[in-house]
């Protein structure tokens, strides 16, 4: 089993256990398994490549909005049918084309040294410059430099969901999230096309018939993250102020439950480990990839944050079969932050975004062409 389905098996272990309660037919004594039991791998392999038919579906484009459609086509047959938008507008002017640095080297950290990395980390070991591609030319492959021609133009933007709502509970709910626009002119296969496929899966799987929960989840696949997470943003502002409001009075709906917690989901294939001394990172998940559980330390509801991430560690020791989770403190640059002093939030990933060497090396080779090509093999031969 790889990594990526023992993410998903902390994940619905999690969510289960928190929701309350889920009765399948036949349920034996834990019901978090049954629903382990019907992650389906090849759904959650297909929705993946559904997903990179559309390119880095960077936001802005033609093949954002056509993704954003697909996307909403697809949660509805799962069963998923109550899909909305939040609509907002991104007004920037879009990063005029650069050059992608052409050859890193790593750079070792002294012992002793303190060198700040993002989130209030503190750096170590070997680390590569963050050179996220913004080069259409750097993209060796003709197919793809064709399917992401578009460049962004600054407009009005949305991003979908769709609601389980709680049998029990409807007006309280988890938020369940991942950013579907991409960038670096390949497929936006692992970030963060893993993580919406994900999602969606987890949207699949909580919205068969026989499947209850005590409390409401939410499955969102928010836009414009890579511009600066301006689609979480707009949910936060515009629905916040929404929370556990019954509309129409006695009607028993709320549109927007009152939040519970808020669990991210970003760059979710494989760990690479540390870059070596000349600056490559290893094509190669490593045996001992781990799955990172970020809650933000400097955050409002920090510890209420942490005793979640530990719930979700928890749910990997119990369910998952190869790959340890652990825990770390410095969340940054995600989804989850918007909400991060509203609400417990964690974010789900590969790697420590922040303190962790590869996820530079990471970072940079996903955007290279090279990379891109094969990132694909790996998905597509993957099994
Ligand atoms: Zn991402």
């Amino acid at each position: 089993m790889n990594a990526v389905w023992t993410r998903l098996l902390a994940i619905v272990a999690a969510i289960v256990g928190q929701s309350a309660y889920c009765q399948a037919q036949n349920a034996p004594t834990d019901p978090v398994s049954v629903l382990v039991g019907r992650l389906d791998l090849e759904a959650y392999k297909a929705t993946i490549k559904g997903l990179t038919q559309f390119g880095d579906r960077r936001e802005g484009t033609a093949r954002n909005r056509m993704a954003v459609d697909w996307i909403e086509a697809q949660l509805k047959s799962y069963g998923c049918t109550n899909t909305e938008r939040v609509k907002y507008v991104y007004d920037a002017p879009p990063q005029p084309p650069q050059q992608a640095a052409a050859a890193l080297r790593g750079s070792a950290i002294a012992s002793g040294e303190i060198r700040q990395g993002l989130g209030r980390s503190r750096l170590r070991g070997m680390t590569l410059p963050v050179v996220p591609n913004n080069d259409p030319n750097a993209q060796t492959d003709p197919a793809l430099r064709a399917r992401n021609a578009e460049l962004p133009t600054p407009g009005p933007r949305e991003e979908v969901y769709c609601t389980k709502v709680g049998a029990t509970r409807p007006d309280e709910m988890y938020i369940v999230g991942a950013h579907m626009d991409g960038r670096g002119f390949g497929e936006a296969a692992n970030d963060d096309g893993s993580g919406t496929a994900l999602v969606m899966e987890l949207a699949r799987v909580f919205s068969s018939p026989d499947v209850k929960t005590a409390r409401s989840i939410r499955f969102a696949l928010w836009n414009n993250e890579e511009t600066g997470l301006q689609g979480s943003r707009a949910y936060v502002a515009q629905r916040a102020l929404l929370q556990g409001k019954e509309d129409p009075p006695g009607s028993g709906r709320y549109p927007e439950p009152r939040w519970i917690a808020m669990i991210q989901h970003d760059m979710m294939l494989w760990d690479h480990g540390m870059p070596r001394p000349d600056g490559v990172v290893s094509p190669e998940q490593r045996p001992e990839a781990d799955i990172n559980i970020e809650f933000q330390s400097a955050a409002k509801f920090a510890d209420a944050a942490m005793r979640l991430a530990f719930f979700f560690r928890d749910a990997n020791e119990k369910y998952a079969t190869d790959y340890p989770a652990a825990v770390g403190h410095h969340m940054t640059n995600t989804d989850s932050t918007p909400f991060m002093d509203l609400v417990p939030a964690i974010s789900l990933r590969e790697m420590k975004e922040a303190c962790r060497p590869e996820r530079d090396g990471t970072r940079t080779i996903i955007s290279r062409p090279t990379a891109t090509r094969r990132t694909r093999t790996r998905i597509f031969a993957w099994g």
